[in-house]
């Protein structure tokens, strides 16, 4: 009995921790309210050296700009690329430390890598707003709280093509699953750094196109936050 009651509470938490819409403190945004025609383009993880230029100069191409959430280990490694991301326009977000779910580890630790990857973000030159989006979108209790306490915006997103496609999916997949499932106000979750992002990287300029054959145009996540209705509190 206690033990089937123990099971529920863990599965409850389980479910928490990976909601995408709801958390415990603090303000989280997974898709901005807004009957504007714009969506945001996120890529986390990362910077590497092999790819970062790449994405940069593609985006130029594009004439697109885009919000990076950025771990600070492999930042810290490659402060070029990053001082890269900052110069071309391009928003910086806090992806924390190391890669790893901050689900069981205490607020001290969760503050020093929250301030740890800021520190690494501002020491490239990049004097934009920082928001914060968690390894693998887990957070439960500590994680939110601490981000209230700093008075951090959490950032989730609500179109998330990678897990929508099969795992051998091509760029076109990914793009059309962009394309049919975006709507106004859409945070788009991408992989692009990582050797193994071939496809990804391949969908942004199909992403872009069909999206703006739809209609709309590519913001940063601030510049969509600026959008949102007006909260109470
Ligand atoms: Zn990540």
């Amino acid at each position: 009995m206690l033990f089937g009651v123990v099971l529920v509470i863990l599965a409850g938490l389980y479910q928490l921790s990976r909601a995408r819409e709801f958390q415990l403190f603090g303000e989280l945004v997974a898709r901005v309210e807004t009957e504007a025609q714009v969506v945001a383009l996120t890529f986390d993880d990362g910077p590497t050296i092999g790819h970062t230029q790449g994405v940069i100069d593609m985006l130029a191409a594009l004439d697109v700009v885009a919000t990076f959430y950025i771990n600070g280990a492999p930042a810290s490694e490659a402060t070029a690329q990053v001082r890269a991301l900052a110069e071309a326009g391009h928003e910086l977000g806090n992806h924390a430390w190391h890669h790893d779910r901050m689900v069981l580890i205490s607020p001290d630790r969760v503050r020093r890598e929250i301030e740890n990857t800021d520190a690494v973000i501002r020491a490239a030159g990049y004097g934009g707003p920082l928001t914060f989006r968690p390894p693998y979108g887990k957070k439960l209790v500590v994680l939110p709280w601490v981000l209230a306490q700093m008075g951090r915006t959490t950032v989730m997103w609500d179109v998330e093509p990678e897990s929508g496609v099969a795992d051998d999916a091509g760029g076109r997949e990914i793009a059309d699953y962009v394309i049919a499932s975006a709507k106004p106000g859409s945070i788009i979750l991408l992989h692009v750094m990582h050797e193994n992002s071939g496809a990804s990287r391949a969908a942004v300029p199909m992403i872009v196109e069909g999206m703006r054959a739809r209609g709309f145009a590519f913001v940063t996540v601030n510049e969509m936050l600026a959008l949102a209705p007006q909260s109470d509190h």
